[in-house]
């Protein structure tokens, strides 16, 4: 059984994602996180919808000015960013949100002759009672500490480059519309205190982390008050540049993963499939216990007998590779499993080079047809010593 594992991305699907979430945010840039899907026609397309670009790595800020963002609507965000990040981010004129003291001076020292547009990312003191992975109002490594920000601005006002704004990101996952508020909320607060540093238009980019389903069948979720309620608390700051941030909410839908049942096997009992992907093609983190075991679509609407119950594996040699211990449908060998909603941290946040599988194909259809098919290969350079 050598059936082939297939990626599929709808660019109507992110077209209507992009749509619904900006119906459900005020006036604002909006921002494409790279590293939720970087395949190169899903970035070029969101560039074309108008987004801003995220990219949190020399690789995918190259990739973002490849598909065509411009680079004063790239943000660089990540920790501990190398020298040749940072050196690509001030000569192509992207904005950097700095994460630590130690970038601040490294950015003054290095790069001083090629000034940049500087946000500054804080890890706010206050937290999010309900946001799901907390990434602020804890011990971080991302951003500086509130209590250090004031430090940190005024550090990058003795340079050479300019302080611009605030960024903030604040959780992941976030499926309430109570949760995401109260975090922009949090956000908009202690953004204020930073507004008469800044040098241009101030920017105040209040990250995301718009939830929606992830490799389950399931509608992208609306917040239907959250406009109106971040309408009011923005009215004050009608002249601030706010920005928000998306991966997973924009790419999710987009994406279906195809795979293939290879073997059917008992072992004392239990009834294995062993599937042509495992965690090397979708759900590495959930591996890390990150994210949830994959559900396949309502296998019962295929005409699976649903009273029995298999484990579906992958094919890699590690117990890890269980995409569902419970995987409700006894399917058999050449039978496909679609699985819906991963567009977004699917095959790039898998462990695609673990155990030399080869990597699934990736289509890309706009209205059905057919703009790219394409399959990721790795390559071995040298290295000078
Ligand atoms: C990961 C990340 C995002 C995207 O998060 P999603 O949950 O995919 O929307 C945005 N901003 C920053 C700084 C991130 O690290």
């Amino acid at each position: 059984m050598n059936a082939t594992s297939t990626y599929r991305y709808e660019l109507t699907t992110l077209d209507a994602s992009i749509d619904a979430l900006r119906s459900m945010l005020p006036a604002s840039e909006l921002l494409y996180s790279v590293k939720a899907n970087p395949h190169p026609e899903v970035l070029r397309r969101s560039v074309e919808k108008g987004l801003s670009i995220e990219v949190s790595s020399h690789g995918e800020l190259a990739l973002a000015i490849a598909s065509g963002a411009v680079p004063r609507d790239i943000v660089c965000t990540g920790p501990g960013k190398s020298d040749e990040y940072l050196k690509l981010a001030c000569d192509s004129g992207s904005c950097v949100s700095v994460e630590s003291m130690d970038e601040i001076d490294r950015l003054n020292a290095l790069y001083a002759a090629t000034p940049a547009r500087l946000l500054l990312r804080i890890n706010a003191s206050r937290r999010s009672s309900k946001a799901r992975l907390q990434m602020t109002g804890v011990a971080s490594q991302f951003g500086v500490d509130e209590e250090q920000a004031h430090d940190a601005v005024k550090t990058i006002h003795h340079g050479p480059h300019s302080f611009v704004g605030v960024h903030l990101y604040m959780g992941s996952n976030v499926d309430e519309e109570d949760a995401l508020f109260e975090q922009f909320q949090i956000g908009i607060e202690l953004a204020a205190s930073f507004e008469t540093y800044a040098t241009d238009r101030f920017t105040v980019d209040l990250g995301g982390g718009f939830g929606h389903p992830f490799a389950r069948p399931g509608e992208r979720p609306m917040w239907p008050g959250l406009r109106e309620r971040l309408q009011e608390v923005l009215g004050a700051h009608e002249n601030w540049n706010v920005a928000f941030e998306s991966g997973r909410y924009i790419a999710s839908a987009c994406g279906t993963l195809t795979m293939h049942v290879r073997e059917v096997k008992w072992s004392k009992g239990i009834r294995f499939a062993i599937a042509s992907s495992g965690v090397n093609h979708l759900g590495g983190l959930a591996g890390l216990r990150r994210i949830p075991p994959v559900r396949a679509q309502a296998a019962a609407d295929a005409g699976f007998d649903t009273t029995e119950t298999t484990r579906l594996a992958g094919p890699l040699c590690t117990p890890v590779d269980m995409l569902n211990p419970l995987f409700d449908g006894a399917c058999d060998v050449g039978d496909e499993i679609v699985i819906p909603n991963v567009g977004a941290y699917g095959l790039n946040a898998s462990l695609a080079n673990f155990l030399g599988h080869p990597y699934p194909v990736e289509q890309v259809t706009d209205g059905g047809e057919i703009v790219s098919t394409t399959r990721l290969t790795t390559i071995r350079e040298e290295v000078t010593p």
